[in-house]
């Protein structure tokens, strides 16, 4: 059976003593919901992952991923943070290549199966973002590019190493804007990304993957979306902020 994850992602969001403080509130409401066997990550910004780690250390349930990482083991580039030193603070995962890391700081998919790599040398799971944006959607081109993604990004992967990789299907076109993908469009290219995974490394390997949804993902619609039978769970942006709203959306596996 593969994992059932929500992850949150804060992005540049929240200061350090307001994380600490949702962060407190998620653990203690994940805590008392003790029926539940999903797996929480949450993904703050760097600076506060030491901090969320060590208050999450004793929990089975919580753990703590970054939002980027450098593909350099360590070396001469300022302001970058290695997959070795997140490792170091306590991160378990790391997300990589969001469509605002591809949008706003020219991540490609070759740089990102290099960040692939250096994260699972770290011995971090990254949890990898692919999608489309609404222009691509309307010219049809969609599940050619969500393939590209995917075989460029992640598929020199061998099947031991990609076991430990999670996919986000993040349509561009929903995140942040309050559009959800229907139910029924986003089960349309998880199907598809599980069949690719399939033809690449079998249709075991393709069974055991967990593959999360991402964009506009509310209290309200999560259930739904959770339902669908290729659909592992979310990533989620704004909703993750509210620890209400957040643990809501973890409550909604059926
Ligand atoms: P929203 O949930 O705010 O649409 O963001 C989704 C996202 O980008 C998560 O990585």
């Amino acid at each position: 059976m593969r994992k059932k994850i929500v992850a949150g992602n804060w992005k540049m969001n929240m200061d350090y003593t307001s994380g600490l403080t949702l962060f407190s509130e998620v653990l203690n409401m994940v805590a008392d919901e003790a029926k539940g066997d999903q797996e929480v990550i949450v993904c703050p910004p760097y600076v506060y992952i030491h901090s969320l780690a060590q208050l999450a250390k004793n929990s089975s349930r919580v753990s703590i991923g970054a939002q980027n990482c450098h593909q350099a083991e360590s070396g001469a580039f300022t302001g970058e943070i290695s997959a070795n030193m997140l490792g170091s603070v306590g991160a378990a995962y790391v997300i990589l290549g969001h469509s605002e890391r591809r949008q706003y700081f020219g991540e490609t998919n070759q740089t990102l199966a290099a960040k692939v790599d250096a994260a699972l040398k770290a011995g971090l799971k990254p949890v990898f973002c692919i999608g489309e944006t609404l222009e691509e959607r309307n010219q049809n081109i969609h599940f050619d590019l969500i393939k590209n993604q995917l075989s460029e990004g992640v598929f020199h992967l061998s099947a031991e190493e990609f076991a430990k990789i999670v996919i986000a299907y993040e349509p561009v076109w929903a995140i942040g804007t309050g559009v959800t993908a229907t139910s029924d469009q986003a089960q349309e290219i998880h199907a598809f990304i599980r069949k690719e995974i399939a033809v690449r490394y079998g249709v075991q390997t393709a069974d055991n993957t967990t593959i999360l949804y991402g964009g506009s993902c509310n209290p309200k619609n999560a259930a739904e979306l959770f339902a669908q039978p290729d659909i592992d769970g979310g990533l989620i942006g704004g909703a993750s902020l509210k620890s209400r709203d957040f643990t809501d959306i973890v409550k909604a596996f059926n």
